[in-house]
């Protein structure tokens, strides 16, 4: 069953149509969970991408009701006709593959630069570009390759496909490392703005589990024992606290 739905947008520039699609609340397909909060839908982030660089003029703008372009099977066979529809593959995470070191970079020094360059930023679209940045320097770390060192070992694969894998991850790892200072300051920047917020229902374990990939471990310990009931989630991250484990992880596919 196909649970995304098929949407338009205008660049408020120079007016191009692009198609996106977005999951529909029913029949989602979910195969992975992670600890920093992505979750992998239908091979599409669950989250929607809120900013959009226009494949045509390279404009970047917010995804809002303003630049909606209502469904309709008469507009959009009409504009097929006169004019190109860019598909979601030419701005979906700004046509970088996140499956690849370079596509990888790519995201990290893409969201860097929106961080910087757009200004003012609101709390919310300052969380939504620090947690993409959050999960695009992870990618670097997320083990989601498709073969282990045991798969050579029985035969699955060849030696030359292992130490290709095992090449890419180390140079991914080496990146990551380089990283570590701007990554621990995002992730300071995201915990200063959600306990700022307006609102306090924080969520905690996510605070935590903030805490606990930044190096804070008795910080997210200490919010974990506070909580008044205990799940999978918090078990996991209570564990990998106190073994101090910074390291994203699966918590479910
Ligand atoms: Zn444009």
């Amino acid at each position: 069953m196909n649970s995304l739905q098929k949407f338009y947008i205008k660049c408020p520039v120079c007016d191009a149509i692009l198609s996106g699609k977005i999951h529909e609340s029913l029949g989602i397909n979910c195969t992975e969970l992670y600890s920093d909060g992505k979750m992998i839908c239908d091979e599409l982030l669950s989250e929607p991408q809120l900013i959009v660089q226009c494949p045509s003029c390279s404009h970047i703008f917010w995804k809002d009701e303003t630049t909606s372009v209502a469904v309709s099977g008469h507009i959009t066979n009409e504009r097929a006709n006169k004019v190109a529809i860019y598909p979601y593959s030419s701005w979906y995470l700004f046509g970088a593959n996140p499956n690849r070191s370079q596509g990888k970079i790519a995201l990290i020094q893409h969201f860097t630069q929106l961080l910087t360059y757009l200004r003012p930023l609101n709390s919310k679209q300052e969380i939504y570009l620090r947690k993409s940045l959050l999960w695009a320097y992870n990618d670097l770390i997320r083990r989601n390759y498709s073969f282990t060192f045991l798969d050579f070992l029985k035969g699955k694969i060849s030696y030359g496909t292992w130490r290709h894998e095992r090449n890419h991850r180390l140079i991914e790892s080496f990146y990551f490392l380089k990283y570590t200072q701007s990554y621990k300051s995002n992730i300071k920047r995201i915990i200063d703005i959600l306990r700022s917020a307006q609102d306090k229902e924080v969520d905690k374990v996510y605070l935590a589990e903030l805490y606990r990939l930044k190096g804070n471990f008795d910080k997210a310990v200490e919010i974990l024992n506070e909580l008044k009931r205990s799940t999978h989630y918090v078990t996991m991250i209570r564990s990998k606290a106190l073994k101090r484990n910074s390291t994203v992880f699966k918590v479910a596919g």
